[in-house]
């Protein structure tokens, strides 16, 4: 069995402080995906300046300086992986980025670009900003070829544009409610990577204030009863000392199991046993 971990909103903002106060015992055990924002412009939330929130700029990357040469070090020690986080994760009158924006191919190809010449890595991972994907949105990726990691997208084929593996998968989708007695409504964390045509999309349990140690305990139950994998998701700048202590618990759990591997997030859309 798999388990990643992946972060979200590395951005201009971030000082690497703030990600080694919660990963520096961390990431020796487990390496950490963050989902990176290329052309942050700043919203309402902990770790941006209040004089940011409205202002609409756009902050690159590069410009934290600081920030490039520890992700690089990093990325070299193979304490973390890069994903990409939407391009500039704004908010739009009528939905997040990757619903609401114009030219999410353009997007999507220069966001990438940017952060495979920054940091001198590749970058095969999209992470939806606030996970959330529309059609357009979900094929601009596609497109790409990236593949995404997600927290409960939608299955529906009307959600998404057909290839010829969409049935199945929304096929797989059912039989997995129907094994777990779970309804349309009803929430779910899918074990499986699902493959598509051009891309694969696998989703992630998350590590937000709410979320206890036996939330992720059952769902980890639940994905080895299905002979699946797991990726827990998190904020660094939401992490206090209880969701550390929550994140260190799960850790020390799922060590336990002698067939679980901790793998970079990029591993669990490989082929099993490659
Ligand atoms: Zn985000």
């Amino acid at each position: 069995m798999k388990i990643a971990l992946r972060d979200d909103d590395t951005c201009y903002f971030t000082s690497p402080s703030e990600l080694e106060r919660v990963y520096g015992d961390v990431w020796q055990r487990v390496p950490v995906c963050l989902a990176t924002v290329p052309f942050a412009v700043g919203y309402p939330r902990a770790g941006i300046p209040e004089s940011e929130w409205h202002s609409g700029r756009r902050f690159p990357l590069d410009a934290n300086s600081e920030l490039v040469a520890w992700l690089r070090q990093r990325i070299a020690e193979r304490r973390i992986t890069v994903a990409l986080h939407g391009y500039s994760h704004e908010d739009y009158p009528d939905g997040f980025e990757f619903q609401a924006a114009p030219d999410l191919d353009r997007r999507v190809a220069e966001g990438r670009a940017y952060l495979e010449r920054v940091l001198a890595t590749p970058i095969r991972v999209f992470v939806p900003p606030h996970n959330a994907l529309s059609k357009r949105g979900l094929a601009a990726v596609s497109r790409a070829g990236l593949n995404v990691l997600g927290s409960f997208l939608s299955f529906r084929p009307s959600n998404r544009e057909w290839d010829r593996r969409t049935l199945a998968n929304w096929w797989r989708i059912q039989q997995f409610r129907r094994a777990t007695a779970r309804d349309r409504s009803d929430r779910f964390v899918y074990p499986h990577p699902l493959r598509y045509t051009r891309h694969v999309e696998f989703g992630c349990h998350g590590l937000i204030p709410a979320t206890t140690f036996e939330d992720l305990a059952s769902g980890l139950e639940e994905a080895r009863r299905f002979g699946g994998d797991f990726c827990l998701a998190t904020h660094h700048w939401e992490v206090d000392d209880r969701l550390k202590r929550v994140l260190m618990q799960f850790l020390d759990h799922a060590a336990q199991f002698p067939d679980v591997r901790f793998v970079t997030a990029e591993d669990l859309f490989e082929p099993a046993h490659s």
